[in-house]
């Protein structure tokens, strides 16, 4: 469990790490043709299609922390 310095309660507390799907993923207006593509994709590439952003909520308050809310190195 990061421990990261929370903004909202200024001070340095535990966070809990939650995968998250993009955005854009959930509300996109795709077609089920799109949806299958993707997932034809997803199976020869053998990488997730979907980009998960790695979020980190303070434990204490529940804030969203931004600091690990940067776009990965891929
Ligand atoms: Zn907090």
């Amino acid at each position: 469990m990061p421990v990261l310095f929370c903004h909202s309660c200024c001070r340095n507390t535990q966070h809990k790490e939650v995968l998250r799907k993009r955005a854009e993923d959930d509300f996109s207006m795709k077609t089920k043709l799109q949806k299958f593509s993707e997932l034809v994709n997803q199976l020869f590439s053998g990488v997730h299609y979907h980009k998960m952003d790695p979020v980190c909520f303070c434990r204490d308050c529940n804030n969203q922390n931004p600091e690990k809310n940067s776009p990965s190195t891929h």
